[in-house]
This record gives C-alpha cells, sequence and structure tokens, in this order.
C-alpha cells in the first residue's frame, strides 16, 4: 500500500466550507424528487417522465459513444423494438392464442419486455458483429442506414399496424397497482434510470470499465493489454441498444398506444443530441443532455410557429445550432462545465476510494510463474516483413532470456518499431516465425501475447490522458483479475478490484512515481509518462518486457534511475528487449545488442563487442567517427 503522504485524500479538505460528496448531492435529488412527486402538476410529471425514459436512451448512448467513441445516430430504432414486442404481445390476438392463455393478462407486459430485450439483443449483437469492424465515419452511416431501415419495417409492416401503429396496449400492473398514470409509472421509470446510472457508474469503476475507456484511445494499447476490443465494443453496443429497449417498453405503457413516429431517425439524431450535449462521456450528462432537450423542444414548439407564422418541425434547425455552439464552447459537453462551477460546494469523491478498508492483498490475482534465469522465452526466426516493395525487416533472428537485457539499436528507419510489431502480435510477419514461451504464435492477436506474459510500452506514449495513473496501470493488470461485466455492475468485484488498485500502487511506487499515483496521467511530463508505462505493463507481471524506446525525454536522473530500476528487474528474472537511441544507457545497461540497419542485422554481440565492430560503426555514424565508442564512456 502506498504510504499516507502519498495519498491526496489524506490532506483534509479546506475548513470553513460547505462539502458535500457527489453520492449525497445524488441523494438530495432524488430524495427532493421523491417528495416533491405527488405533489407536482400532472403535466410537469408528463415531461419529467419523458425526460426520464429519453434520459435512459442517452445514457446508453453516453457509454457507447462519450465512453467508448462509437457513434450511433440509430438508437431511436432500439426503442421501437422495445415499445413494438410489449405492443404486439398484449394485443395481438396471434400472440395470445401463441401462448394458449399460459400468460396472464397482468403478466403480458413483462412478456413483452422480456421479448424486446431477447430480439433487442439478437438483432444488436448481429448488427454489431458486422458493423462494428467498420472504422472512421462508416460506422455512424451504418447506423444511419439500420435506423432508416427499421423504421420503415415499423410502418409496413401489417401485423404492427402500419403508419396508424398499435392501441390499446394495456397499463403496466405491478403487485396487484395498475401504473396507468404518468404519475405512477414516472416512479418505474425514475427508478430504472436512476438504477441503470448506478449500474453504468460502477460498471465504468471497475476493470471492465477501465478495458471500456481504453477503446478510444486506441485498439492496439488495449489489445496489448490483453483487452478483446472486438468484443467489448459488440458488448458496450448491446448494452446501449439494452436500455433504448427497456425505455421502449415503458414507453409504450406509459403512452398506451405505438406508432413508427417517435422511433424515426431524427429522433435518434436528437438522443445523441442529449448524450453529446449533455456530458459525452458522463452519466449525469445524460439527464442533463435530455432535461435540457426536452425543455427547450417543449418550448421550441411553442414558440416557433408563432413566431414564424407556420407549422413545422423547425427546432432541428435549432437544434443542429445548439450542437455546434456547445460543442465549440464545451467540447465535452455542459456536464464537466457544471461540475467545475458546483466544485466549490461539491468534493470529488474519486480520491477517497484510495485507502482500501481491507488490506487488500494482491494473491487476489492471477500470479504468473516467473522463468527460471537463462530460459528461452521469445525466439524470433528468419522474421521478415515488407511493405509493398519496402523491406522494412529482413530475415531477423534473435532470441531474448530469461535473465537478460537485450537492447536492438540501429538508425531512424532501420526496422526496429517494426519488429517490435512482429514479436508483440500488433502486425504478422510476411514470412518467419516468433516463439513465444516455446508457443508458435503466427497470426495470433497482441492479447495472445500479453496472456502468455509479454508487457510492452509504446514509442509514443500511449496513455488515458484524463484518466490518473493508478487507473492507467491497473489496466495492465487487466488479465490478471476475472470478473465481468456483471459482477462490476453489482459491485461483487470489491475485493479483486481493491487487489488491483493495489497491484497498481505498488508498481508506481516502484518506479518512483508514488506522489503522482492519483493525477490525471496528461499533467505529467512526457518523460513520466514513460515511466507509467513501465509500471503499466509491469503490473501484468510479465516475464518479457518489451520497451520502445524508454528513455526519451527523461532527464539524466530519471535515466539512472530507470536504469536501476532495469537492472532490478533483470535480476528478479525478466528478459528484456529495449530499443534505444541513448548509447550511454544502452552500452552501460545491455548484455547484447544487436544492430539493425535497413531491416538487416548486421552484428550481434556484447556491447565491447559490438562498439569494436567497424560494420557497426560505418552504419551509425558514416565514417570513422567515434561518437559511438565516446558516448559509452
Ligand atoms: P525504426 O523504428 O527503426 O526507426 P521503423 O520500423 O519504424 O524504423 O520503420 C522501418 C521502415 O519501414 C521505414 O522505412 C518505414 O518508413 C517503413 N514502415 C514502417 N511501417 C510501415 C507501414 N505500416 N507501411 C509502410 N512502411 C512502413
Ligand atoms: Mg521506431
Amino acid at each position: 500500500m502506498s504510504s499516507p503522504s502519498n495519498n491526496i485524500a489524506a490532506t483534509a479538505p479546506p475548513a470553513g466550507k460547505p462539502l458535500v460528496t457527489p453520492r449525497q448531492l445524488t441523494l438530495v435529488f432524488v430524495v427532493a424528487l421523491a417528495m416533491a412527486w405527488g405533489f407536482l402538476p400532472e403535466f410537469t410529471v408528463s415531461v419529467l417522465s419523458n425526460i426520464g425514459l429519453y434520459a435512459l436512451v442517452a445514457a446508453g448512448l453516453v457509454m457507447l459513444t462519450g465512453v467508448g467513441g462509437m457513434t450511433s445516430f440509430g438508437q431511436a430504432a432500439f426503442v421501437g423494438m422495445g415499445a413494438y414486442a410489449t405492443a404486439w404481445i398484449c394485443t395481438s390476438p396471434t400472440a395470445a392464442a401463441w401462448m394458449g392463455g399460459a400468460v396472464s393478462p397482468a403478466l403480458l407486459p413483462w412478456a413483452g419486455l422480456a421479448l424486446g430485450l431477447v430480439f433487442t439483443f439478437a438483432l444488436a449483437w448481429t448488427l454489431g458483429a458486422v458493423t462494428l469492424k467498420l472504422q472512421g465515419h462508416y460506422l455512424p452511416l451504418c447506423t444511419i442506414a439500420w435506423g432508416l431501415s427499421l423504421y420503415y419495417l415499423f410502418g409496413n409492416m401489417d401485423f404492427l399496424g402500419g403508419q396508424t401503429g398499435i392501441t390499446g396496449v394495456p397499463p403496466l400492473v405491478v403487485a396487484g397497482f395498475s401504473l396507468a398514470t404518468p404519475r405512477a409509472l414516472g416512479v418505474v421509470i425514475w427508478g430504472v434510470l436512476l438504477l441503470a446510472l448506478w449500474a453504468m457508474h460502477n460498471l465504468l469503476d471497475s476493470r471492465e470499465g477501465r478495458a471500456i475507456r481504453a477503446l478510444k484511445g486506441g485498439r492496439l494499447m488495449a489489445e496489448s493489454m490483453g483487452v478483446d476490443t472486438a468484443r467489448h465494443r459488440i458488448k458496450l453496443f448491446v448494452l446501449a441498444a439494452l436500455l433504448a429497449a427497456v425505455s421502449g417498453w415503458l414507453y409504450a405503457h406509459l403512452q398506451r398506444f405505438v406508432n413508427p413516429t417517435p422511433f424515426n431517425l431524427n429522433i435518434g439524431i436528437e438522443l445523441l443530441f442529449m448524450a453529446v450535449v449533455g456530458g459525452a462521456g458522463h452519466l449525469w450528462g445524460a439527464v442533463l443532455g435530455a432535461t435540457l432537450i426536452t425543455l427547450l423542444k417543449e418550448k421550441l414548439q411553442d414558440v416557433l410557429p408563432a413566431l414564424l407564422g407556420t407549422s413545422g418541425n423547425f427546432e432541428v434547425i435549432v437544434f443542429g445550432l445548439l450542437m455546434l455552439f456547445v460543442l465549440q464552447r464545451f467540447a465535452d459537453g455542459l456536464w464537466p462545465t457544471v461540475s467545475r462551477l458546483a466544485s466549490r460546494w461539491v468534493r470529488d469523491d474519486a480520491r477517497k476510494a484510495a485507502p482500501a478498508l481491507v488490506h487488500p492483498s494482491t494473491m487476489q490475482l492471477v500470479q504468473r510463474k516467473l522463468p527460471a534465469s537463462g530460459e528461452l522465452l521469445l525466439e524470433a526466426s528468419d522474421v521478415s516483413k515488407r511493405f509493398g516493395g519496402l523491406v522494412a525487416n529482413n530475415a531477423i533472428s534473435m532470441t531474448l532470456k530469461a535473465g537478460e537485457i537485450h537492447a536492438l539499436i540501429g538508425p531512424n528507419g532501420a526496422g526496429k518499431s517494426t519488429f517490435f510489431n512482429m514479436i508483440s502480435g500488433v502486425d504478422d510477419p510476411t514470412s518467419g516465425e516468433v516463439r513465444l514461451s516455446g508457443q508458435s504464435m503466427a497470426t495470433k492477436p497482441s492479447r495472445a501475447f500479453a496472456a502468455l506474459g509479454l508487457g510492452r510500452t509504446f514509442q509514443h506514449v500511449r496513455l488515458l490522458g484524463q484518466r490518473s495513473v493508478v487507473e492507467n496501470v491497473a489496466l495492465g493488470a487487466h488479465l490478471r483479475a476475472k470478473r465481468g461485466w456483471l459482477a462490476a455492475m453489482l459491485r461483487l468485484d470489491r475485493a479483486e478490484e481493491a487487489a488491483l488498485m493495489a497491484e497498481a500502487r505498488r508498481q508506481i511506487e516502484r518506479c518512483g512515481l508514488g506522489a503522482h499515483a492519483d493525477t490525471p496521467a496528461a499533467s505529467l511530463s512526457l518523460g513520466q509518462q514513460r515511466v507509467v508505462e513501465i509500471a503499466r505493463a509491469l503490473a501484468g507481471q510479465p516475464s518479457v518486457l518489451l520497451l520502445d524506446e524508454p528513455a526519451a525525454g527523461l532527464r539524466h536522473l530519471e535515466k539512472r534511475a530507470l536504469s536501476v530500476l532495469l537492472s532490478q528487474l533483470r535480476a528478479e528474472g525478466l528478459g528484456i528487449l529495449v530499443v534505444e537511441h541513448d548509447m550511454e544507457f544502452v552500452m552501460n545497461l545491455a548484455d547484447r545488442i544487436t544492430v539493425l540497419e535497413f531491416g538487416t542485422v548486421i552484428a550481434t554481440g556484447t556491447p565491447a563487442e559490438v562498439q569494436a565492430n567497424p560494420r557497426v560503426l560505418e552504419a551509425y555514424l558514416g565514417g570513422a567517427d567515434d561518437e559511438l565508442l565516446e558516448d559509452a564512456r
């Protein structure tokens, strides 16, 4: 555990200021809403219920778009699935015949919910599997396509009532109470919304949440930490779709009829507005966005036609301008601004999690057996990589053993980073073979390399800048824990989470960044960020460590500290392969050096041998300059 002095939570809040935690504030909000609920005018209750329904969908979009980085315009179609499923089951004679009276009328809406969820799950999973592979603008375009198709499907299917839709949807009945009015059903709507927000908040504050956040920072990094990014993207997509379907189900029983109009593409765009305007990556931003847009729409629909003298959907234009304005002024939506304004009264309780109640034992985590010294860990045989006509790697062979530091050096463009990609599963060699711990790794993804004990850093630092150092490092231990989404949502992962955090802090201490554990990674210097990447790799308890230019950007003392750390890791039995330009650093540290030029190995041996090699001097310095030797002294 970190010492208290490193722990920002240990500093007392400034005295004399009224401080509440976000949790207390949430509680106040919920209690106030609950107490006022019985007395609010009918119209207000109805508007609030609608806000709750929108916020439920928008919260899913916050997860999908704001956190996961996938834009969807098509969520309204999933709302439609949820609404139509229950409307059909509750009213259709065919459905009644199917069930043969086995389901009592009071239970029909629940059957509708089940059907809606099953259908949405199947459809979202299928759509996700097909469309989420698309990169860039293709994914949003695809969501528009299926959003439109589903809308027209609703309107053209006779058994769903065509454009007229389905009327006579019964109210929801819970424990004998008929929830026919917005005042009654609104309680359920807000209950479901708050429950969903709680579950998703928990999810984000967990191992899987860190994996989800990592999706946005580029899949390469997440995969290298052992995260199955394709699977996480689909799960996130399905989660957002299911929330939309639940909202649709509640909507159908609130309105008591359904038709295709509310599931049109422009509503899908409005829902995305809510998520983005409210808070992009902030769950409560969904509620804020839903409230603002709903109220604004309400007002605009009154004011604009009167102002312009004709009726029409003019509010859409105003929304567009509004979105432009908000995104110009408040890039992350309004929520961060609101919470900054409130920060005088609200104490950020994110840090209070630092001291765990029980002393977390890292034994909770999967422990990897460290290899015996001298054991062959990594073996590249005749690895070649061609980019078109360019041979970036030309039949490179090399080995890495446990308990050694092997340096890979060579001029810029020699093919070092390409070789790193070959031996870490980022890219496949054109020919040749890579073996890790005795296993052939042909066509395996980088998360399979991670699972076999390969940890790595990147030449261009890949951290989640807005997240704290400790969260970033904990991501490195992803594969050492097991708890999944459901456990995280229900907070059943706390012991494991405490162990992960303890392990992350231990690695941060060890790398000398203890004082920065709770600061956002982006606020560290570039050199420190490189060290954070090393700590992140170490959190995975690797036996092989690949470091791409770890000393770049480090100051002299930091380099020396890094040197000491790497020597210590070598003594513990790790095999370390390091690409580095700083010759003094390399020559003093490495046991063996391999020199690359134009993708080909031109020398390999001890630092002394390599320095004496005329070909190396030639390649490096283009002549008999002895800067290389100079540097090493
Ligand atoms: P180093 O890390 O040693 O500086 P790299 O491995 O980055 O060198 O690059 C080796 C050569 O391969 C360079 O000529 C580079 O332009 C080329 N190269 C690297 N990646 C690609 C790619 N994805 N497509 C085409 N050429 C590439
Ligand atoms: Mg490079």
